[in-house]
């Protein structure tokens, strides 16, 4: 039985996966424990109660230390994660990780776990998107030679990142394809009178507003014709649910590896 506790209960994310480990399938998953900050008003709730799905007899504790768990599902902030993360590379957890925004140095500090305890780590968890990774590198190769090339993201009004973390990776799968620095050839946004476009960079837009759980969309525009690499999410269980496979898969393979760090390609087999 493979124990799941998640980080984050209250949030928008959170109630989704306690809902997503619930609805699972699979029988060898169950949600054990829940963790909301220190001081919430929620701790002590029942967790099921308080993402919808009835009564589970789970109450919401402050600290990963209280929670008896296996593996923890964390979408919550960087400073969370990255001290969540901490605590179950020293106490031997294995750990799916969906929280957004972090830096280099803060994603290389996440790899470096990755020696000690199995970690899923990935900015979008839906198993959609993750194709378009996939197709995006295809794309690339085959339209980049004449196109420009442009992500354009819409997200709800409360978040707080900008461009998404899916925006972002879009951008590394493209320029890691082509062999190019992101840092070097991302546009963020454009204001006023400029050069004409340069067609060595990658353009990124961002759109905040309303309810939207998460546009993307890659253009590659050349002369003659557009091609787009459209994904919609209209709910957050997509994600949640990506999370619970990649809960799942990481479950099965911690029995032969004890350390690791992967990505959804790994979890969807999708590796080339
Ligand atoms: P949210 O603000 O609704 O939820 C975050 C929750 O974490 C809140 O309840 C907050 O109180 C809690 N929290 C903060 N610090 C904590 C701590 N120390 N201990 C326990 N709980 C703590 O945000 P959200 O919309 O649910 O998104 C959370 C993160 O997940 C963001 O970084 C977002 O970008 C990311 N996200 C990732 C994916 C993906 O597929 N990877 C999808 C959606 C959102």
């Amino acid at each position: 039985m493979l124990n799941v506790a998640v980080a984050g209960v209250a949030g928008r994310m959170g109630r989704a996966l306690v809902q997503a480990v619930v609805e699972s399938q699979n029988s060898n998953i169950k949600l054990s424990a829940a963790v909301q900050r220190p001081y919430s008003s929620l701790l002590g709730a029942d967790v099921g109660e308080l993402a919808a799905v009835g009564r589970l007899g789970v109450p919401v504790v402050a600290t990963l230390a209280e929670a008896d768990f296996d593996l923890l599902i964390d979408f919550t902030t960087i400073e969370s994660s990255l001290s969540n993360i901490r605590y179950c590379a020293e106490n031997d957890k294995r750990i799916v990780i969906g929280t957004t925004g972090f830096t280099e140095a803060q994603k290389q500090e996440i790899a470096s776990a990755g020696a000690q305890i199995p970690i899923v780590f990935a900015a979008n968890m839906s198993v959609g998107m993750n194709l378009c990774f996939h197709l995006l590198k295809q794309m690339s190769e085959v339209l980049a030679v004449d196109s420009d090339i442009e992500i354009i993201e819409t997200h709800h009004r409360h978040k707080v990142d900008s461009p998404s973390g899916t925006a972002m990776r879009l951008g590394e799968v493209i320029a890691d394809t082509l062999g190019r620095d992101l840092d070097k050839c991302a546009v963020y946004g454009r204001e006023g009178i400029g050069e004409p476009r340069d067609r060595g960079t990658i353009g990124f837009a961002t759109v905040r507003g309303g309810d939207v759980v998460g546009d993307h969309t890659v253009l590659f525009a050349s002369e003659g014709e557009r091609v787009e690499l459209t994904h919609k999410a209209s709910s957050r269980m997509t994600f949640a649910k990506g999370a619970v496979r990649a809960a799942e898969w990481l479950g099965e393979k911690s029995q032969i590896e004890s350390g690791g760090y992967y990505d959804m390609e790994d979890v969807l087999g999708l590796r080339a």
